[in-house]
């Protein structure tokens, strides 16, 4: 038999649905364009406004400048906080440093942080389970540095130790693997047993979507690819999700251009799916890509539907550009 005869599998693509964009991202995004169209640049931004490298490129390119510490911005400007949170330090040095501030902070991390301001103060240990160094973990922990104990991962939970076993909580970074994280509080409730659970669920919805969709999708696929940037914690949770699920292969990329060739040898069946702070046009790029190499057939795959809004950061009502230059001539300093 001859290699052209040789009958090749129909070639597929599996596109995820709910996928992209949450609502925080849309918020933090639309927050700062605003923030640009009503005050002028620059308008700082603390931190990638969420974790993608098209997006602050492309905010930059509409005169947004983006620091590390606020410390960074010259007193009298405007500075937005990132979706993913910050510690009420971050707050205190916005105020002494003389700037006006938009915190783009998602509803959904403030909401943690209102947790474990609340088990702080009726002295509960509070157990952090998220990624070292992630910076919404540093801004949850920062609400009652004296309270929170990071947990990170399974293995993470042999280690930590409590004043009082019966006076324990755990709380999550909300862009967790939904499974791994139970693995990790099944482990701290058998050293803990009565540890308590969050008031509710603290790994969001759309993190939750996003696992829920790539998971049918991995079990169908070769390969799947996620796009998305390699900071991005949700995304990452997502490549683990697929190859959970079954998927042979399974790769972050940040767009086509990051793509492999040799990764579709002997594949069928490609997953797609995106990060909740991928814009939509990236994965156009890549269901182009894969079209341009015999991949045409798309089907979408969406076991849940998804309806989420946030209004706006309600600093965006305020004549902020007055207030940072009053802030700036030592009005509030
Ligand atoms: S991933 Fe979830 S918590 Fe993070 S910004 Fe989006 S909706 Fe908010």
């Amino acid at each position: 038999m001859t290699a052209s005869s040789t009958p090749q599998p129909a070639r597929r693509v599996l596109l995820a649905a709910p996928r992209g964009y949450c609502a925080g991202v849309d918020r933090a995004v639309i927050a700062v364009e605003q923030a640009l169209e009503q005050y002028g640049a620059p308008v700082y931004v603390r931190h990638e406004i969420v974790h993608n490298k098209y997006v602050v490129k492309m905010l930059e390119r509409k005169g947004a400048v983006f620091v590390e510490e606020t410390a960074e911005v010259p007193p009298g400007n405007i500075v937005v906080f990132s979706a993913h949170g910050v510690a009420p330090v971050v707050h205190e040095e916005a105020k002494q440093g003389r700037l006006a501030a938009v915190d783009a902070t998602c509803p959904l991390v403030t909401k943690v942080h209102k947790e474990a301001v609340r088990f702080a103060k009726d002295d509960f240990d509070i157990l952090l389970i998220g990624h070292e160094g992630h910076e919404e973990v540093v801004g949850t922990s920062g609400q009652a540095p004296e309270h929170v104990q990071l947990v990170d991962g399974p293995e993470g939970a042999e280690q930590v130790e409590v004043r009082d076993p019966e006076k324990v909580v755990w709380l999550s970074q909300t862009t967790l693997s939904v499974d791994e994280t139970m693995e990790t509080v099944d482990r701290l409730k058998s050293r803990f047993p009565n540890l308590l659970d969050p008031p509710s669920d603290d790994i969001c919805y759309a993190t939750q979507n996003r696992q829920v969709a790539v998971k049918q999708v991995g079990a169908e696929s070769d390969l799947v690819l996620v796009v998305g940037s390699q900071n991005s914690s949700n995304s990452q949770r997502l490549v683990e999700v697929a190859l959970d699920a079954g998927a042979a292969a399974s790769y972050l990329v940040d767009g086509a251009e990051e793509i492999d060739e040799t990764w579709l040898d002997g594949v069928a069946t490609v997953g797609v799916t995106s990060g909740a702070s991928v814009p939509e046009v990236l994965v156009d790029g890549v269901l182009e890509w894969l079209a341009e190499r015999g991949y045409a057939d798309v089907d979408l795959v969406q076991p849940v539907d998804e309806r989420v809004t946030f209004s706006l950061p309600k600093e965006l009502r305020r004549d902020l550009r007055a207030e940072a230059a009053a802030l700036g001539a030592g009005g509030a300093g």
